[in-house]
């Protein structure tokens, strides 16, 4: 039998996730008064930085919700790439003057974007509920029945929508039934990492380099106090090599 609730035992959102797409949401719908809970498996927020680059429109989002600022002094302005392709250098490309208010792309840890985000909802009296973990769920007819679990405790929520912001092995889409099919290729890999570079060339922080060979490397300098570079490698073919750079880096 189709299952209805009373309207009033009903959150209007509940968010499985606090990454920035699950926080985005969250400070989107603060801004528009809709009633949301956003719950987050981690216990403690993430250290490390991965996404890093800002777009305009992106910047223009976190202006309508309110934290460009902020965001903005936590940031580095990208004007310039650099690419080479197998020591060659292949050209100079400029990244800035686009038509927008916040013209010029720029560089912030996702890390600091998820600690403005959240700082922004507990400023207006919200919070992520942190240890909570998503399990499970069940559609009716004009609510989702979710089970989450955490801190000790099982809990059912009852909510009009519930939005799955909960990363590329998200439980949501598994819940829903949907499945995507990740295919490894063999011996390719990315790794990301922050590291103190010695490097030849210019350190200024408002470029990035970009360096196409067997390894495709891509520097750019963060926050010279305490990240010198940000740079991820993706090795194509060349496993050993590889694994004697990723040392090198972490000495
Ligand atoms: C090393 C690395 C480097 C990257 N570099 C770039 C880059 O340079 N540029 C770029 O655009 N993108 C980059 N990305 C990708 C970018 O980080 C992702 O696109 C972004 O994190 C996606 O955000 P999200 O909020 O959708 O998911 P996530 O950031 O994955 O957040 C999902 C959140 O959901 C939580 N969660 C998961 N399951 C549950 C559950 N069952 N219950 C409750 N919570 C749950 C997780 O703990 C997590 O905090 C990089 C990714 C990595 C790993």
């Amino acid at each position: 039998m189709a299952q209805t609730k009373n309207q009033e035992d009903l959150i209007d959102v509940l968010i499985v996730g606090a990454g920035p797409v699950g926080l985005t949401l969250a400070a989107e719908l603060l801004r528009l008064g809709v009633q949301f809970r956003i719950l987050e498996t981690r216990p403690e927020p993430e250290k490390y930085s991965k996404a890093a680059n800002l777009w305009p429109r992106t910047q223009e989002v976190f202006a309508a919700i309110g934290v460009i600022d902020r965001l903005l002094a936590e940031s580095v302005p990208i004007r310039t790439a650099t690419l080479y392709a197998y020591g060659k250098r292949m050209g100079h490309v400029t990244i800035d003057g686009y038509s927008s208010p916040y013209g010029t792309p720029v560089m912030i840890g996702q890390n600091r974007i998820e600690r403005i985000l959240s700082d922004h909802l507990v400023q207006a009296g919200r919070s992520v509920e942190r240890g909570i973990t998503f399990t499970g769920l069940h559609q009716n007819t004009d609510y989702v029945e979710a089970t989450v679990e955490g801190n000790g405790k099982h809990e059912t929520v009852h909510c009009r929508f519930l939005v799955g912001c909960d990363g590329n092995k998200s439980r949501v889409r598994n819940a829903i039934g949907l499945s995507i099919h990740p295919e490894r290729l063999e011996r390719r890999f990315m790794r990301q990492i922050d590291a103190r570079v010695r490097w030849s060339r210019s350190v200024r922080d408002d470029q990035i380099w970009f360096s196409f060979s067997t390894l495709v490397i891509s520097v750019s300098f963060l926050y010279q106090k305490d990240i010198i570079a940000f740079g991820s490698l993706t090795m194509i073919k060349v496993y050993p090599i590889a694994i004697q750079l990723l040392r090198k880096c972490k000495k």
